[in-house]
């Protein structure tokens, strides 16, 4: 089976409202390769609003969800608000959320577990530091992110992985389309050992880190690159070329 390009908008914490319903007025009007799937991330207060705006093309993703299914958890958001409010994605285990808010391998691993079993798909980030590269463990850091979660998961079709290089995220400096296809194919390889075949074939694999509509295509003819998530770019009218950059 084919895989589906998926291309995702991580907006993080940008925007206001007249600037978030602008980038979406963008992609509406645009004319989006129809075989590439689209999801976009909005800051959680304006998902409602993007999900009322947007066309039905577009998916749309929260940056985050709570792995309990409602009560008394001070500032969470629960998988069936998202689904209440028309939001089926989520993003989870991004680099900044490890890092900046010490949300661990086993926390995201959770997150994911109850977000797919409860009908959420999920873009799940891993990757490694500037450190962890120059020190030559990149794909151990990447099979300790994936093994965690594959101790909670049976389930892998609502899952997107995203391989996010700390070191390229918001930076500018992207990998080479030989690191990145690298470790997309370690990842692939990995997904074949330790879960199986199939889920190896299906499974698709986004690169992301300081991807632009300079760079996309190029990446996007590696054989294990299936998409990109897109931070910075995503918040400007070039998000549509990246979109594109297959057609
Ligand atoms: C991201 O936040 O997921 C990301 C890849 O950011 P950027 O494209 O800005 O590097």
């Amino acid at each position: 089976m084919a895989r589906k390009f998926f291309v995702g908008g991580n907006f993080k914490m940008n925007g206001t409202i007249s600037s978030i319903k602008e980038i979406v007025e963008n992609l509406n009007k645009a004319q989006l390769d129809s075989s590439v799937e689209t999801v976009i991330a909005p800051p959680a207060l304006y998902l409602l609003l993007v999900r009322e705006h947007a066309k039905k093309e577009i998916g749309v993703a929260a940056q985050n969800v709570y792995d309990k299914p409602n009560g008394a958890f001070t500032g969470e958001i629960s998988v069936s608000q998202l689904k209440d409010s028309g939001i089926n994605w989520v993003i989870l285990g991004h680099s900044e959320r490890r890092t900046i808010l010490a949300e661990s391998d086993q926390t995201v691993s959770s997150k994911t577990k109850f977000a797919t079993e409860n009908g959420i798909s999920v873009i799940w980030c891993c990757g490694e530091s500037l450190e962890q590269r120059e020190a030559g463990k990149t794909l151990e850091v990447i099979a300790s992110q994936l093994s965690a979660l594959k101790a909670q998961i049976s389930d892998w079709s609502k899952i997107v992985v995203a391989y996010e290089p700390i070191w390229a995220i918001g930076t500018g400096k992207v990998a080479t389309t030989e690191q990145a296809q690298e470790v997309h194919a370690s990842i692939r390889e990995w997904l074949a050992k330790e879960v199986s075949q199939a889920v190896a074939d299906e499974t698709r694999i986004l690169y992301g880190g300081s991807v632009s509509e300079k760079n996309c295509k190029d990446l996007s003819k590696e054989k294990d690159i299936d998409g990109f998530l897109v931070g910075g770019a995503s918040l400007k009218p070039a998000f549509v070329d990246i979109i594109n950059c297959k057609a």
